[in-house]
């Protein structure tokens, strides 16, 4: 079975409720080793995402993901809305205008959003952003994209969560944590969190 445009909205609701519930832990890790507004910025985003979703679910998978997009980067700021709002955008580029997404389509999407967060943000693995979560997140996905949707994206939760726990011993050397030096290690990156939490909840868990 593949995944319709309304399981994407689907999805992207609870994203949605699951950002409200963390808000308050991501903007603590922020205020660790940056500003203090990841929280703040990412549940305004996704707040202002199901405003649309209430009035009007695109027709396809890959029209939900431009909605998602479009309006991350309009209302998210910060580093993280161009970065979250051009992975979404890549994810939906990839998708096309399928009516259904399969396995593949899913794996393909999640490699082409990695794409868009590292063309953006020039970010490698190892320099404690979000490129810590999502890197090993898609290549679980690919090797679990012989299974189902289900088995891609709990493959992709499960390797984010290490991505993201990966970021504690770090020294950032992109974004705001960057300017700390030595003394953004010992903290995770709110960013990476957040980009796991994301996936968790994609995969149909709880936060
Ligand atoms: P800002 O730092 O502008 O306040 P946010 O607090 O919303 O933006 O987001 C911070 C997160 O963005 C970081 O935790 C990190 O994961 C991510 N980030 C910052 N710069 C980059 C980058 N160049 N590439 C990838 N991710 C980045
Ligand atoms: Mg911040
Ligand atoms: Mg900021």
């Amino acid at each position: 079975m593949g995944c319709t445009a309304a399981d994407v909205a689907d999805a992207l609701r609870a994203a949605a409720r699951v950002v409200a519930e963390h808000r308050d832990e991501l903007v603590r890790l922020d205020r660790e080793i940056g500003d203090g507004d990841h929280g703040e910025n990412l549940n305004r985003g996704f707040a202002a995402l199901v405003s649309k979703l209430d009035e009007n679910v695109p027709a396809s998978p890959g029209g939900v993901l431009r909605l998602a997009a479009t309006t991350l980067i309009s209302t998210v700021g910060g580093a993280a809305g161009p970065l979250y709002g051009t992975a979404f955008l890549r994810a939906a580029t990839s998708v096309g205008d399928a009516a259904e997404l399969d396995a593949e389509a899913v794996a393909g999407a999640l490699s082409a959003a990695l794409e868009g967060v590292v063309a953006r943000g020039k970010a490698e693995v190892g320099d404690k952003t979000m490129v810590d979560a999502l890197t090993p997140a898609v290549v679980a996905a690919r090797a679990a994209a012989s299974g189902g949707v289900r088995d891609v994206l709990t493959a992709a939760a499960e390797a984010a969560e290490m991505g993201a726990e990966s970021t504690v011993p770090l020294v950032a050397r992109k974004g705001r944590a960057s300017y700390l030096g030595e003394r953004s290690a010992g903290h995770l990156d709110p960013g990476a969190r957040s980009t796991s939490l994301l996936l968790r909840t994609f995969a149909g868990g709880a936060g």
